[in-house]
């Protein structure tokens, strides 16, 4: 199989059955190189629920997407394989056998040496596959896009929930928090000590005023080098709920898409060997505005991954 997306001049594309980027469905026993898949949870958000319906979504809007990236120069469907593997099993009232399910899923295709993008879903769901890629790849380098820390507390007496994946990733050692950056960061916060776990552990946090205060040029040439093996999860509520109205807890202030490909397009990320697009809310999705948003960082994902 050559693992190219259905042409838009063959099939119309709103025509034909929707995959991710209009690609073949596979097992993971094929030989692809990176396989995107859905996990359709939100069991785990504080606010609006509807991230369940992104995947099915993001599939609709992806038939939109095309290969060839025009600032970058590649076509990257030349370069990588790549397949939709379906959506991953989830327990829609239950958050701790939906964790389980997602660990074994994604250990299955990190075990035949896969690489991966999964669409969310809440970003609950980032601590399980963080888990399993720990387990192949040993702690990885993290890039976190978000308008919020996700290094939260306890909530309600559960410990596991959206706002908390980042802070378990760090405290299980999954992710190197000297390694690690969080990008679109703004308040309101809880209280004056949110930061405080970030500024502990040597986290980097990159909060809106650092990318606007100056020209968007200095702020991209002074984003570090990613050598080693790097996850990428990215939480669509960074962007300012103008251009990503459809997620769970939208907050004012944000990145716009432009700036969003900007930042995405200068990174120096030597080994992505995953990624992940999180709490996009269909329901709250006006004329799949975030969605189609959704579509464009997995593409510059993947173009990511089909440099190193
Ligand atoms: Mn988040
Ligand atoms: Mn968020």
């Amino acid at each position: 199989m050559d693992f190219k997306p259905l042409s838009g001049r063959e099939f119309p594309r709103f025509s034909a059955i929707k995959t991710f980027f209009r690609l073949p469905v596979a097992e993971v026993t094929q030989a692809f190189d990176v396989g995107i898949f859905g996990v359709p949870f939100d069991g785990a958000v504080s606010y609006r629920p509807g991230a369940r319906f992104a995947p099915s979504q993001v599939r609709e809007t992806s038939s939109l997407g095309r290969g060839f990236h025009a600032s970058r120069g590649l076509q990257v469907f030349d370069r990588l394989k790549v397949a939709d593997l379906g959506d991953c099993p989830t327990v829609p009232i239950d958050q701790s056998q939906t964790s389980q399910r997602i660990e074994d899923f994604t250990d299955r295709l990190l075990l035949a040496n896969k690489r991966f993008l999964a669409v969310g879903g809440d970003h609950s769901i980032t601590l399980p596959l963080l888990r399993s890629v720990h387990r192949k790849h040993g702690r990885v380098n993290f890039i976190h896009f978000d308008a919020h820390l996700d290094t939260y507390p306890t909530a309600w007496g559960c410990e596991y929930h959206h706002g908390s994946f980042a802070r378990h990733a760090v405290e299980e050692g999954l992710v190197d928090p000297h390694q690690m950056i969080q990008i679109g960061i703004r308040g309101p916060f809880v209280g004056k000590d949110d930061l405080d776990f970030a500024r502990q552990k040597g986290i980097r946090v990159f909060t809106i005023d650092h990318i606007r205060n100056g020209s968007l040029a200095d702020f991209l040439n002074g984003l570090p080098e990613f050598t080693g093996p790097t996850y990428l999860s990215f939480d669509v509520d960074c962007l300012d709920p103008a251009y990503a109205p459809g997620t769970g807890t939208p907050v004012p202030g944000g990145l716009t898409s432009y700036e969003v490909q900007r930042i995405l397009r200068a990174l120096r990320v030597r080994k992505l060997v995953a990624g992940d697009v999180v709490e996009v809310s269909p329901p709250y999705d006006t004329s799949e505005i975030t969605s189609l948003l959704a579509v464009d960082v997995l593409f510059e994902m993947l173009c990511l991954m089909s440099a190193g």
